[in-house]
């Protein structure tokens, strides 16, 4: 198989296997974004998957985007980029100008930078409220606790609330932290579900996920 023939075949995989999980909850799988995380890649790997049609893409890190990606889209108008990688307060600018939507607002600082650099930029991007949906000390998120007055804040300083992102603990099963975020959302009047990775997003379709942020199973493993 070349390249091309090898990412198309992951793509189809992992595009069956949405479907699949989407019927089995009775979901139209319109509904459900596939976000190929990039992080890592050079732009060698991800010019076989933008040559199988993939146009929604994920990164982890400002620089790291901004060094790879403007030549790689200028010829695609449509590719769509994702911030999926926790986000500095000083990164708040790059990254307004390289993302089409952001994925890990979780404290009141950033609703503050990120509003000054929309206002700035005179463009505003959708944004996810990641949540430390399984209370872990050193991840990223926002406290559940502490939710509700983000999204206050977020809404005075007119930042679009795409709805709410998680990554649940590690190496235990997950629905429990999904069907959790779903409610969440549900009780603030958010739509957006971004969850489900490589090893989960059939289940994250299953409850509800709108946005599955797949890496490993569309490029291979990260070195
Ligand atoms: C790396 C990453 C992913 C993709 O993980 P895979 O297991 O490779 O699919 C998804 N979400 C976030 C936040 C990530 O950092």
């Amino acid at each position: 198989m070349t390249e091309n023939e090898h990412a198309a075949a992951r793509l189809l995989t992992v595009r069956e296997k949405i479907a699949a999980a989407a019927a089995l909850a009775q979901r139209e799988v319109e509904d459900i974004t596939l976000i190929a995380v990039s992080k890592t890649h050079d732009a060698d790997t991800i010019l076989p998957l933008l040559n199988a049609g993939q146009r929604v893409f994920g990164e982890n890190r400002v620089q790291e985007t901004a060094a790879k990606w403007p030549a790689l889209r200028e010829e695609l108008p449509d590719v769509q980029l994702h911030l999926v990688g926790s986000l500095q307060s000083n990164k708040a600018g790059d990254a307004v100008s390289l993302f089409d939507c952001i994925h890990s607002l979780d404290r009141p600082s950033l609703v503050k930078s990120l509003a000054g650099a929309m206002d700035k930029a005179g463009r505003r991007i959708p944004c996810f409220i990641q949540v430390d949906i399984g209370d872990e000390e050193q991840k990223g998120g926002c406290a559940i606790a502490d939710l509700p007055a983000l999204i206050e804040q977020a809404r005075v300083a007119d930042i679009p609330l795409a709805g709410l992102m998680c990554v649940p603990p590690a190496g235990i099963e997950p629905t429990p932290f999904f069907a959790l975020l779903d409610k969440l959302a549900a009780d603030h009047g958010l739509d957006g579900l971004s969850m489900g990775m490589s090893g989960d997003f059939e289940t994250a379709v299953k409850l509800g996920a709108t946005h599955v942020r797949v890496g490993t199973a569309l490029f291979g493993a990260r070195e």
